[in-house]
């Protein structure tokens, strides 16, 4: 069976490396062969929008899938409506995760806490929210958004002038600045016969709005049952089949819904090495219909992502049981190039040596696990 893949990224390559074992076949579209997934399987060139190049990978496939949000439903549903093929996750839930609005309201609609928020779509409407909400609040665009990008922070009302400058002109979403005390991701999958499995808590750093490191399980059962209910929420409104994951920030011991991503995701890629079944495998199990395996970790893990420039490979296979994720992407600032797991024998183990190890990597940084 051929599992066709929009995006051809390193979440794509790690789904390949994931489903080759289980005997599965990859075929990949994105704009440029260099790209991760590239180096596994072969691809199909071309912008994700072109219906011709994706109606050769409906063609071609029997499931099709993607690795990356921003990807025009209309065009994949177009392609695909004439086809066999079977698209997972479902395009709804992909459509509700590409537009902030839409996710809020998702979440609002599913009782699932989440920051107040305001569509705003011009400098009045701006004023009327940041009027309504308060300050701090931060504007974001509704779409392309991602790892912090198409977003600004207002501090006083003299800032919407420059924040309507700056993202003005498409859509976007004012909503409150939440003093969060820190961040966590629970991720989960659904199989086709609408059985889950949901992987332990994750605790998230992120520096620059970029993700630097996770730490999982992060042991908080009260705020993991929680966040395992909104989960199977989503996943059930949706009729979901694949991997899903959602971010909250924790304040006060509260959990507030950030934001989902209707795919593998980047806090997950522990589950490599650290649990059972890993996210990747779990969503090749989902989107084929085979049953889904235990999310169950087998210690305690830490996941560093290597961010704008790859440290000597000598220096991180040194490092006992330290395993090396390398995308084989050109170095440039703020891209994830590469990321690496240890997992540990218990908590203060693996926070001791994701500390050290930090120290090592980006002494810069300010991530104090
Ligand atoms: P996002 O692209 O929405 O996930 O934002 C990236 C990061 O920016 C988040 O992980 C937070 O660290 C920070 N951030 C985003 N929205 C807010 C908010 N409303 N309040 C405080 N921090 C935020």
């Amino acid at each position: 069976m051929t599992i066709g893949v929009v995006g051809a990224g390193q979440l794509g390559a790690m789904l390949a490396l994931a489903g080759y074992p289980l005997g599965f076949d990859f075929l990949f579209l994105d704009r440029t062969e260099r790209t991760p997934a590239g180096r596994l399987a072969p691809m199909l060139t071309g912008d994700f929008a072109d219906p011709g190049v994706l109606r050769q990978l409906a063609e071609r496939s029997e499931v099709i899938s993607f690795d990356w949000e921003n990807i025009s439903v209309d065009a994949l549903r177009a392609a695909t409506r004439a086809t066999r093929v079977r698209i997972a996750p479902p395009l709804k839930a992909l459509a509700a995760a590409q537009d902030r609005l839409a996710e809020k309201r998702t979440f609002e609609r599913l009782g699932i806490p989440t920051t107040r928020f305001a569509a705003v779509d011009s400098p009045a409407a701006l004023a009327r929210a940041v009027r309504r909400i308060g300050l701090p609040g931060v504007l974001k665009t509704r779409r392309l958004g991602y790892d912090g990008k198409g977003q600004f922070v207002l501090r006083a009302s003299a800032d919407a002038a420059l924040a309507w400058e700056r993202l003005g002109g498409v859509p976007l979403l004012y909503e409150e600045f939440v003093p969060f005390d820190y961040e966590v991701s629970i991720i989960g999958a659904r199989g086709r016969g609408g059985e889950t499995v949901i992987y332990p808590l994750n605790r998230n750093y992120h520096v620059d709005g970029i993700l630097r490191l996770t730490l999982a399980p992060w042991t908080a059962p009260r705020l993991w049952r929680t966040a395992s209910t909104s989960l199977k929420r989503v996943l059930e409104a949706f009729h979901y089949v694949g991997v899903l994951a959602i971010e909250f920030f924790v304040r006060k011991g509260r959990l507030i819904a950030n934001e989902m991503a209707p795919r593998v995701h980047n806090s997950g890629h522990w589950t490599i090495e650290g649990a059972l079944t890993s996210q990747f495998e779990n969503h090749v199990r989902a989107i084929t219909g085979m049953p889904l395996g235990a999310a169950r970790p087998l210690g305690f893990a830490a996941m560093i992502n290597l961010i704008g420039d790859m440290p000597a490979r000598e220096t991180l296979l040194a490092e006992a049981g330290l395993h090396l994720h390398d995308y084989g992407k050109e170095p440039r600032p703020g891209r994830k190039l590469g990321h690496c797991t240890l997992v540990e024998t218990s908590a203060e183990r693996r926070n001791l040596r994701a500390k050290s190890l930090l120290r090592r990597l980006c002494p810069h940084l300010d991530v104090k696990p």
